[in-house]
């Protein structure tokens, strides 16, 4: 894919972009070895300071950050801005509670003194999706560098002005030279600096064949990774649920980011007793959404990533409907130069089909009828993802009988699944593994060493 930005919203390539050369790959490499010597030396109090600098920065510069994501992916404007503010927190989280997260601990053995201590692993390569262009990155290079890390990142093809901002900031922000570098290469170049001996980790957020291609080489490096992959998220509606709320909650959860996210809502599984009331709800919700110019204040959704991405989902809609499920609302490509989508519902999607196991990348949400919790759980679970999940019911049983049995790597009750750096973010099954955030996601790069003092 050439890297360039091109805007979703008029289909215009606004700028191209020269790919990194192999030599200047190699100086970024190594420039990251040197500034992880540099960090790995710095006291808690010396990284957080900069880090809280980080975090100023990208909250100062806002609306310019939010522009560039909203040029270069389509998500409204609105929403960039809460991106860029969730991006400054993390910042300050980590900077606040890295040290408490990466104390040493001691454990009472034979010795005169025995602990565990938390050090650094090195240079981490970070490969990343377009969907939310800034907080994926800073979710990860805000522990790995307040762990003493250093980062290089491959963005997305189609994200690089995001990515070139990213690492002025971390420039800006006092940082030493080379700890975070974005490499403008394809994904065909990612093996040789896995393989490189300098590079240490690597994380990857995005989709499942990148995710099992990145997660083959280190295996045969023996690297560790950390793989955030793809989503069929369920949303179960039980009948003592505020169905107000739930049906508020979960257009919210299917739509946001233009209906572009691993944790979007996309399966809801709706009792039998209230189905017919939800749906109607839902449908009224989803034909009174805004769809336009990104730019623009009053817009819900804009266009989805590009024409390619809206043809890939039209396409599975068309299978959907081919294989006998049934179209309640929108779903239906938009004319013009932006990679327009109406949002829309499909329903009777059956057991066994392509459809059923698949994750759809934008805004089409799947609905289900089902008898009780247990068919529910059942449905839920029958799915090769396991990122996140979100019941809503009253009753507390209900709520801890869902907690105990969906399988994913987080269950909400009568919320919507959120990443939030106070806690633990991952899937289980081919939604990946590993976590981010929380102290988990700082902890995932470190040594856990033991030390024994006799
Ligand atoms: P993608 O095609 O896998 O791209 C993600 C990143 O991987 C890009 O930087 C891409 O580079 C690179 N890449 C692609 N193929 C590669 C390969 N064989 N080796 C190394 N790198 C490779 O994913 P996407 O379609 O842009 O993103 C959507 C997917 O990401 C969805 O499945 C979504 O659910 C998932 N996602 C998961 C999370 C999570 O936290 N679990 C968060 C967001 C998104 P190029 O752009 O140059 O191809």
């Amino acid at each position: 894919m050439a890297i360039a930005s091109t805007n979703p919203a008029t289909g215009e390539v606004v700028k191209t972009f020269d790919a990194h050369t192999e030599a200047e790959v190699d100086l970024a490499i190594a420039a990251a070895v040197v500034a992880h010597e540099a960090v790995r030396d710095w006291d808690f109090d010396q990284r957080a300071k900069h880090m809280h600098k980080l975090g100023d920065l990208i909250e100062a510069e806002v609306d310019s950050l939010a522009e560039i994501m909203t040029l270069e992916m389509g998500k409204t404007l609105a929403q960039a801005k809460g991106e860029v503010l969730k991006c400054a927190k993390c910042c300050h989280f980590y900077a606040d509670h890295a040290a408490e997260m990466l104390a040493d601990e001691i454990v009472e053995t034979d010795a005169a003194k025995s602990y565990r201590a938390y050090l650094p692993l090195g240079v981490v390569l970070a490969v990343m999706p377009w969907n939310y262009p800034l907080w994926q990155v800073i979710r990860f290079i805000a522990p790995a560098l307040m762990a003493g890390n250093t980062g290089l990142l491959k963005h997305a093809s189609n994200v690089p002005q995001c990515a070139l901002a990213l690492q002025d900031l971390v420039e800006r922000a006092g940082f030493p030279e080379g700890s975070f570098s974005a490499l403008l290469i394809s994904g065909s170049r990612v093996e040789k600096i896995l393989r490189d001996d300098r590079v240490r980790a690597a994380t990857l957020t995005g989709s499942e064949p990148a995710g099992a291609s990145v997660a083959a080489i280190c295996g045969d490096e023996i690297k560790p990774t950390v793989l955030e992959l793809g989503g069929s998220d369920a949303f179960i509606i039980m009948p003592s649920a505020d169905i107000d709320e739930a049906v508020k909650v979960g257009v919210k959860a299917r739509t946001q980011n233009n209906g572009q996210s691993c944790i979007a809502a996309k399966r809801f599984i709706i009792h039998a007793d209230i189905y017919d009331a939800v749906k109607a709800k839902f449908v009224e919700a989803f034909e009174a959404l805004i769809i336009g110019d990104p730019t623009d204040g009053d817009t819900d959704i804009g266009p989805l990533v590009s024409r390619e991405a809206r043809a890939e989902l039209d396409e599975q809609v068309q299978t959907a409907l081919s294989e006998g499920a049934l179209r309640v609302t929108g779903c239906e490509t938009m004319h013009g130069e932006g990679a327009y989508y109406r949002p829309g519902i499909i329903e009777n999607i059956a057991k066994g089909t392509q459809t059923f196991y698949q994750e759809f990348f934008g805004p089409v949400a799947m609905f289900f009828k089902v008898e009780d919790l247990d068919a529910a759980i059942e449905l839920a679970n029958d799915s090769p993802f396991g990122l996140g999940s979100s019941i809503w019911t009253q009753d507390k049983a209900e709520q801890s009988t869902a907690i105990k049995r969906l399988e994913a790597g987080g269950t909400f009750v009568n919320a919507m699944t959120a990443s939030d750096p106070r806690l633990p973010f991952g899937g289980i099954k081919r939604s990946g593994y590993g976590r981010e955030l929380s102290s988990e996601g700082i902890r995932a790069f470190c040594n856990v060493k033991t030390v024994y003092i006799a």
